[in-house]
């Protein structure tokens, strides 16, 4: 329990201390399916999925592999899923002020699964759009599209 609630002991800027850099690109950075592991808060089971993020940068770029960090620092804490997703791109938009941030999860629950509704094979899909993401449907498009075409 101590491990699964960890994410308590950090804070994003001791994670991304020295991991942001300026870069002149601009166009759309995507991380996509990155594992999620996380405890319900109300019924301290576990949701699990992938996590999907993409940033417009203006100026300014997040080291590569601490996003999946980012997430793991807020998925391992007590959570609901839609909170989850808020924090992952505010705290994105907090850090680099990009010109947009978008977050999807996509996860089971076990709380669905074993008790409730039983649905075994149910996903909740979640989603945090900000900026150009959330004014500008072609940008919505493009990055909805790219986490489509999985091959
Ligand atoms: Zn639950």
């Amino acid at each position: 329990m101590r491990y699964l609630t960890s994410g308590y002991k950090k804070d994003a800027d001791q994670l991304l201390n020295g991991a942001m850099f300026d870069v002149a690109y601009d166009e759309m950075v995507i991380v996509k399916d990155i594992e999620v592991f996380s405890l319900c808060e109300h019924h301290m089971l576990p949701f699990f999925g992938k996590c999907h993020v993409a940033y417009i940068p203006n100026g300014k770029v997040i080291g590569l592999s601490k996003i999946p960090r980012l997430v793991d620092m807020y998925a391992r804490r007590l959570q609901v899923q839609e909170r989850l997703t808020t924090q992952i791109a505010e705290t994105i938009n907090a850090k680099i002020s990009p010109k947009g941030v978008a977050v999807v999860i996509e996860a089971k629950h076990l709380c669905m699964i074993m008790r409730g509704v039983e649905k075994q094979n149910s996903t909740a899909v979640t989603s945090s759009m900000l900026g150009d993401f959330k004014d500008n449907q072609n940008t919505r498009n493009e990055f909805l599209n790219l986490l489509h075409n999985r091959s």
